[in-house]
């Protein structure tokens, strides 16, 4: 069953805070009476023991909070759960690999996203939301990562991915109807400044040309692949209008729960 766990943490972001206070939004987004939890194939989320809500990860006791973000996931990894985390900034991502690498040495990565988040350091740090991809693949920790939206490429994250294999499908290529052929297990991780800023206007790092919530949506509705694990992340609620962005986050997490079950 997938379980919520919250990440309100965004003490990685490079440029502008706030991520850390989405994980908040997008559980109001989804329990907003706009709304209903039923998914798109006809499953009812509100319904008993189809989605957990595991809480949020202590983030503020002065403990690391990577370490606390780790402990967290492996505990329900442990209990047969499929996290699905509420971001929090990108950094976090890597943490939770950490984790999830222990249960799945073999996972494929699907990662949505306007940047490729390689930089091997960004303003003098290795875990800055710019980075958590580097980390994870300098460390085995997936198979194969497939990068999705990506519209900010330059020369040395091009580097980092020929270094790591990393399949990058650069947005000025990407042809909406192509199918991803991707074996499970799987872990989708989710920047919402992989859609376009009119679509989600919510983000710290607005990038031009993204992809429109229907078709993210279409991406994940589309995967054959079991899906074990998944974030959402980079939501920024101080920069949303109307609360869009939070409703696109909160659809994408019922959309994926849908293919987590
Ligand atoms: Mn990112
Ligand atoms: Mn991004």
């Amino acid at each position: 069953m997938p379980a919520l766990l919250g990440v309100p943490f965004d003490e990685n972001s490079s440029y502008r805070r706030g991520a850390a206070k989405g994980p908040a939004a997008i559980r109001a987004a989804l329990r907003c009476d706009s709304t209903n939890l039923w998914t798109e194939n006809g499953q009812d989320l509100g319904a008993l023991a189809t989605l957990e809500d595991a809480g949020d990860v202590d983030c503020a006791s002065g403990s690391d909070a990577f370490v606390e973000i780790e402990r967290r996931v492996a505990a329900l990894l442990a209990s047969n759960a499929r996290p699905l985390l509420l971001g929090g900034d990108h950094s976090i991502t890597y943490p939770v690999f950490r984790a999830f690498a222990k249960k799945y040495p073999q996972l494929t990565i699907l990662h949505f996203d306007a940047h490729p988040d390689l930089y091997d350091a960004f303003h003098g740090s290795r875990v800055s939301h710019a980075c958590p991809f580097a980390r994870i693949m300098e460390q085995r920790l997936a198979r194969r990562l497939v990068q999705i939206g990506v519209r900010t490429m330059n020369g040395h994250q091009r580097e980092q991915a020929r270094r790591f294999g990393v399949e990058v499908i650069e947005m000025r290529k990407w042809a909406r109807t192509a199918r991803l052929r991707l074996a499970g297990p799987l872990y989708i991780s989710f920047d919402m400044d992989a859609l376009d800023p009119g679509c989600a206007p919510g983000v710290s790092h607005p990038e031009p040309g993204g992809m429109s919530t229907r078709e993210a949506l279409r991406v994940i509705q589309s995967l054959r692949a079991g899906i074990v694990g998944a974030d959402v992340v980079e939501l920024n609620p101080d920069r949303d209008v109307n609360g869009i962005t939070a409703m696109a986050a909160a659809k994408l997490v019922k959309e994926i729960a849908a293919r987590m079950r």
